[in-house]
């Protein structure tokens, strides 16, 4: 049964529309179930009833006739009480409901189960058969699993057949998709898909005679694509600073001649032809990298594929390339963005970016921050390869997609969009003002940075330092770890223009979700395992040169801290911290004018809040990471959007942990920042703020609407708020009423629409 059930959601998974999926549902599950009728009611949100969308059995032409309000019928019955009914006679249950013309009066059982996707009931499933008797254990389970399953196929037949229009059925509107946040921003435009220009899999074998000439073709190919990608970099260079270009250098070198292209003529030269040579070759490095668990080394199967793709592209020359035209306003989406088709579209016209696989780490995601475009990542449920044109409202900060929006929420988006960029504007007078709230009160706002890019933009935001420098980020973007020298240069770049601001370098926080693809961490549980301080102390090798580059960088400047992240016993710190002394020392002896850096640790597991004193003692700062801190006490994947929706800052036990902290350090007399992204929020900074926190850091984007937020309130009344809000008992309340309050001290311009708010 189970080969049956998968066999019917891949055909219902393939099929080009609602009306077609749902009639390979009614007259597959007919037939597997061996029943008379099958049929399925789907709910119309326009006229709130359940409509016989498809029927095998049943008097076909009341498909789309048939309407039944919630509890009507006992189809209703089955949608509101959200549970199967089983009936041995339906005609004598009470919430019958006679249809006439409709044959129904010749049957007599009757089971219906509802279909539910995430919560809401979309509809109701049915089978009938003529003789009484109630349908029995099995078969109810059968037919609950079925729906289970189908659940998610209507669903995304459902939205699909709301935007390539239904004759017969309802249109569902302003269709939302989860995803997690790319890049912040809010975009309208239309879907342009990017496809593959190649479909690299179909390429059958083929033997060949003449190699010389094969060879040639494969060689010419190969130029024709390096110059492609080569146009590409130089027509991002503008927006994109060296570091970043760096990633199209990668991009050049797996076509060298001793990488990807030197196996491929190897393939040639035995006699094969040039596609089916390319072929080979990328599937054996696509399976290789895309079996790894690593997230960060199945982005590089997608580079390989995505270059693979564009070789084959230019091998089959006579093939006309799928031409795609940007129109203004283009949301560009694909299965995979990778940094190359980003830069394909003209910059000026590129509004926002979906990607239905990646996350918030991947390549196109780091890049769409820097530049400043809006970005979804991981729709998993988006039906990419259908929604070529069709418009779409892109929300990148709550990491969200609707397709076929309607008019009153195209409005709304278009309202937010206006006032994002109103608000920017009128925000620009505040950088060389003060963080001062109106009674006086002085808050540190820094910045947290990576791109070398984002140094220019933090400075012109009026950053007084910087609170987070990720240095896995320039990491990610290399072939193998940075040597000591290229280290101190890419340091100094970031310490120099700062200067005597403090730069807080974090040390290498990788493993979890960001990886190096020279260095693979294969785990089961990432977020649980060898990350951040944890991988460094296994390898002092990698740390110490990383903590001399630090140090080196910082001579004559003296504005270095150094951050340990993942902390999550005192060991660590000591064990550090004896490497950070060795690295010193060694460079005094060695006679460079190094000082001793301040050393702080991240705040981001549950031990460590609750060791906080210990920790405090061992250092000069502490940060919390509040991104993680988030992650760990709620026990919600911070980058998984099933769970998205747990996902919250202002969560009571996470307000009661940050409180916690603060309070605690202080009792040690250390400093005490944070540096996730709730301090980029206008009303969590004020929390923070009020709570105790001596810096706040956050991406220079958010920089200006949070000083606009501290220099709209007195310190002495937020933390009135504070103490009213650290006594609830609910993440929704705590942000309902923290909205109260700052529209009740006019910053309602600084408000963005919670995600529960979205749910309208
Ligand atoms: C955090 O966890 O809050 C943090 C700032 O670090 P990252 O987001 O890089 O994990
Ligand atoms: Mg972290």
């Amino acid at each position: 049964m189970l080969d049956v059930l998968r066999r019917i959601v891949q055909e219902v998974n393939a099929a080009a529309s609602l009306e077609s999926a749902l009639k390979i549902i009614v007259s597959r599950v007919q037939r597997a179930m061996k029943t008379h009728v099958c049929s399925v009611y789907l709910f119309d949100a326009n006229t709130q009833h359940y409509v016989l969308m498809a029927t095998e059995g049943l008097n076909p032409k009341l498909v789309g006739q048939v309407r039944l309000a919630p509890s009507e019928g006992i189809v209703g019955k089955v949608a509101a009480r959200a549970e199967p009914i089983n009936l041995e006679d339906a005609a004598s249950h009470p919430s019958y409901y006679f249809v006439s013309g409709s044959g129904e009066e010749n049957y007599h059982s009757f089971l219906g189960v509802p279909i539910i996707h995430q919560r809401n009931v979309l509809g109701v499933l049915v089978v009938q058969q003529k003789h009484r008797r109630r349908f029995d254990e099995g078969e109810e389970a059968l037919l609950v699993t079925m729906s289970a399953q189908l659940a998610g196929v209507i669903a995304h037949a459902e939205v699909t057949g709301g935007i390539s229009v239904s004759e017969t059925g309802p249109v569902r509107q302003d269709a939302k998709f989860d995803g997690v946040s790319g890049a912040p921003g809010v975009a309208l435009g239309n879907a342009v898909v990017v496809a593959p220009p190649a479909d690299l899999d179909g390429v059958p074998d083929q033997q060949i005679e003449d190699i010389e000439h094969e060879l040639e073709r494969f060689s010419s190919a190969l130029e024709q694509v390096r110059h492609d990608i080569r146009v590409v970099g130089r027509s991002l260079a503008k927006r994109l600073k060296g570091e970043e270009q760096a990633l199209f250098d990668v991009y050049l070198r797996m076509l060298d001649d001793n990488a990807l292209a030197g196996e491929v003529m190897a393939k040639i030269r035995q006699g094969q032809w040039a596609q089916g040579a390319l072929r080979q070759v990328v599937q054996s490095h696509v399976q290789k990298f895309g079996l790894m668990d690593d997230p960060y080394l199945r982005e590089r199967a997608t580079d390989i594929k995505d270059l693979g793709r564009r070789v084959l592209a230019r091998l089959q020359e006579d093939t006309p390339d799928i031409c795609h035209i940007f129109p203004p306003n283009t949301i560009l989406v694909a299965e995979e963005i990778t940094p190359a088709m980003l830069g394909e579209v003209p910059t000026d016209r590129l509004v926002g970016l979906v990607s239905v696989l990646g996350s918030g780490n991947s390549h196109a995601a780091i890049l769409a921050r820097s530049m400043g475009i809006p970005t979804v990542m991981g729709v998993v449920d988006l039906p990419a390869t259908r929604i070529h044109g069709k418009q779409l409202i892109l929300d990148g900060f709550t990491g969200r997609v609707f397709a076929n929006p309607s008019p009153e929420l195209t409005l709304h988006y278009a309202e937010i969009l206006r006032e994002e960029t109103r608000l920017t504007k009128g925000l620009e007078s505040l950088r060389d003002k003060p963080a001062r709230t109106l009674d006086g009160y002085d808050m540190p706002l820094w910045v947290n940075t990576g791109l070398v890019t984002d140094i220019a933009l933090a400075l012109d935001r009026g950053a007084q330092g910087v609170g987070l420098y990720r240095t896995e980020v320039p990491f990610m973007i290399k072939e193998c770890f940075p040597s000591e020298q290229e280290q101190v240069e890419s340091y100094r770049r970031h310490l120099e223009p700062f200067a005597p601001q403090s730069v807080t370098m974090r040390t290498l926080d990788i493993g979890g979700d960001k990886a190096l693809p020279y260095f693979p961490i294969e785990e089961q549980n990432p977020s649980l395992g060898w990350r951040g301080v944890r991988v460094t102390l296994d390898h002092p090798e990698i740390f110490l040169v990383q903590v001399r580059a630090m140090l080196l960088a910082s001579e004559g400047l003296d504005n270095l801290r150094i951050m340990l992240p993942m902390i999550s016993t005192v060991t660590e710190i000591d064990e550090a911290m004896a490497l950070i002394e060795q690295a010193f020392a060694e460079l005094n002896d060695e006679g460079h004018q190094v000082i001793q850096p301040e050393v702080g640790v991240m705040i981001e597991v549950p031990a460590a809040v609750y060791q906080v004193r210990d920790i405090a003692r061992r250092v000069d700062f502490v940060s919390v990471g509040s991104n993680d801190l988030t992650q760990y006490l709620l026990a919600v994947d911070r980058n998984n959007p099933r769970v998205a929706g747990l996902y919250n800052h202002f969560h009571p036990a996470v307000l009661q942990a940050l409180q916690f902290v603060v309070t605690e350090a202080h009792r040690e007399d250390v400093q005490v920042g944070i540096c996730g992204e709730m301090a980029g929020d206008p009303g969590g900074a004020l929390l923070l703020m009020a709570m105790g926190y001596d810096v706040l850091s956050m991406s220079s984007n958010n920089l200006p609407r949070v000083k606009s937020a501290v220099r709209g309130v007195n310190l002495t009344e937020v933390r009135e708020w504070l103490t009213e809000l650290l006594a609830l008992d609910c993440p929704q309340h705590v942000e309902a009423r923290l909205s109260d309050h700052l529209r009740a001290a006019g910053l309602s311009r600084l408000l963005r629409p919670s995600p529960a708010e979205m749910e309208r």
